[in-house]
């Protein structure tokens, strides 16, 4: 079989099969078993599949078409332009979460730069700059915070630390194995919410789950049926992590720490007033590319 022919097919499948990107996820899984890109296939489309790479292809196709994730079938999904590893232990990595990361390195930037212009504090003088990341998952957030603020010095003034937490074993095992791939030195600790956590974090970001349980049955087949349950159960109203997360985060935030959530599009009010409440200052809400409410932010002082 052809590369053209098994594109066509394995297109026509998941066509028929309704998935919403047929044609893309067609195209992903033949790059994915052929590791031939997009421009090489142009100039080659008569170049024949293995009888393995064909097999491999068409159980893919099946399997796509039975509606599992296209990223649990090739194992990996892009965030913030890295490849993180991925499994039905981890809520598979959202683009808006993005958003997250880049309000977490604004914060770093300036941090970074309010004692000395960029990159100029010797090592002596380096600011001590930890981050946690509450609900790690597969730890996407927290290691692409760490990765591109370490990224040409951008924040050079800082010496950063990070600390992954998450109640999920099988989580914590895919957050490390990120970590090693992408050689990014964080830690990931094993911790209901903050009962392992030591010391104080100048940062710390969460997405934590935060669907209310009466919706999660209303979500996309493949997000209630392959994404982990914990991952998105926020329980009765969505906001119980933000109220536990919250509670806490006083004990472990340095003096003007900042907290960095995701939240729901419709949760920003919620979460802002138990800020408010919980005595944080400077709350902002930040929105999405769809154009929805998709973080908030807010400092804390000792
Ligand atoms: N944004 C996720 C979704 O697609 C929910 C993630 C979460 O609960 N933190 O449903």
């Amino acid at each position: 079989m052809t590369m053209q022919e098994a594109y066509q097919q394995g297109e026509k499948l998941l066509v028929q099969a309704q998935i919403p990107d047929a044609r893309l996820d067609a195209w992903y899984l033949l790059e994915h078993v052929t590791g031939v890109s997009r421009a090489m296939y142009y100039a080659m489309p008569d170049k024949e599949l293995s009888e393995e790479q064909a097999d491999q292809y068409s159980d893919f196709i099946s399997r796509r078409a039975a509606h599992i994730p296209l990223q649990h079938l090739t194992g990996e999904q892009e965030f913030m332009g890295l490849t993180f590893r991925v499994n039905e232990h981890v809520l598979i990595p959202r683009q808006d979460t993005e958003l997250v990361v880049e309000e977490a390195l604004k914060i770093m930037e300036s941090c970074s730069e309010a004692e000395y212009p960029a990159g100029k504090a010797d090592d002596s003088k380096k600011q001590d700059f930890r981050v946690l990341d509450m609900c790690t998952g597969s730890g996407c957030i927290l290691l692409s915070v760490l990765y591109h603020a370490g990224k040409d010095k951008k924040c050079g003034n800082l010496k950063m630390a990070g600390t992954g937490a998450d109640i999920s074993e099988e989580a914590l095992e895919a957050a490390r194995i990120n970590a090693e791939l992408l050689n990014i030195e964080a830690e990931f600790i094993h911790s209901d919410l903050f009962d392992a956590a030591e010391g104080r974090f100048e940062l710390i970001v969460s997405n934590p789950p935060y669907i209310r349980t009466d919706e999660i049955s209303k979500l996309q087949d493949e997000v209630q049926g392959h994404d982990p349950w914990i991952a998105l159960d926020g329980k009765e109203d969505g906001l119980y992590f933000y109220r536990k997360i919250i509670s806490g985060a006083g004990g472990y935030l340095s003096d003007g720490g900042h907290l960095v959530f995701e939240i729901g599009f419709d949760q920003a009010d919620a979460v802002s007033t138990l800020m408010r409440d919980a005595g944080f200052r400077d709350i902002m809400v930040k929105k999405d590319l769809a154009g929805l409410d998709r973080a908030v932010i807010g400092v804390y002082d000792r």
